[in-house]
């Protein structure tokens, strides 16, 4: 579904990321980790053209991302994205937070967006709270919230970068669990996260990335039995 090759990125003189190879197939998860500032976020962003490549080339189901707005605004409709912090729109409801970009993008019907909606808020288990605003409800809630509009927008791929690191502990099972059962239903997932008992859970690969390069590309089990590197083996001994 996805295909990086040979990706290179620099935000002006510094070189964030170095020749990125990275292939995800239909219906596989990845979770990415690795230390901060490793340009584990700035790899994501550049999958739905929130931040631009400058070599090597990303491509979507077979169509490259250049600067072609067209396919931009495709691609973006077929990528949804979880940040860490939700980003959902404090001043309208759950329910219209959801059914914003199917209508205004996807041009659907006030009700059809709404029953897709309410689909959705079902799946993450909140359909209760959709009259509710962002801010009456709890960072977990929000945060279920926003997995919910992505889906809406019925996307092919998902990417999550951090989205449990924001919120407290009592909350962080309930969105992975949420995105476990995503990823049961065959959703193609590429998820920044340090949540290592879900990466050795839901991940097929796990790969780890350290000064803009990707290290290690690895199946869970060996990668937290057996990591190949010794810089995934410091990260992983300093996790613990
Ligand atoms: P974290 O775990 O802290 O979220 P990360 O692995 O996601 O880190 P990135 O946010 O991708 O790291 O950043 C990679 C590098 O690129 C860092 O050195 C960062 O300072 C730099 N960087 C990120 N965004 C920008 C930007 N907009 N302009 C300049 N440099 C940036
Ligand atoms: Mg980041």
């Amino acid at each position: 579904a996805v295909r990086i090759a040979g990706m290179h990125k620099w935000y002006g003189q510094y070189h964030a990321l170095r020749d990125i190879n990275l292939s995800v197939r239909a219906g596989e998860r990845v979770v990415i980790c690795g230390p901060s500032g490793s340009g584990k976020s700035t790899m994501i962003r550049c999958i739905n053209r929130l931040e631009e490549h400058q070599e090597g080339t990303i491509e979507m189901n077979g169509t490259p991302l250049d600067d072609d707005l067209r396919r931009i605004d495709e691609i973006r409709s077929e990528v949804g994205m979880v940040f860490q912090h939700f980003n959902l729109f404090p001043h309208l409801t759950v329910l219209e937070n959801c059914i914003l970009a199917p209508m205004w993008v996807k041009k659907q019907s006030r009700r059809d967006a709404t029953a897709t909606a309410m689909h959705y808020l079902e799946r993450v288990r909140i359909p209760e709270q959709a009259g509710k605003y962002p801010g009456q409800l709890s960072g977990g809630q929000q945060q279920r919230v926003a997995i919910a509009r992505s889906l809406c927008m019925n996307p092919k791929v998902m990417l999550f970068d951090e989205p449990t690191s924001a919120l407290d502990p009592e909350m962080v099972k309930e969105v992975l669990d949420t995105m476990a059962s995503l990823a049961d239903d065959g959703m193609t997932m590429l998820c920044v996260t340090h949540e290592m008992g879900f990466a050795r859970r839901v991940a097929d690969r796990v790969v780890f990335m350290d000064q803009g390069s990707i290290v290690e590309i690895n199946t869970p089990d060996a990668f937290f039995a057996a990591p190949q590197h010794e810089r995934s083996r410091a990260f992983l001994a300093q996790l613990l």
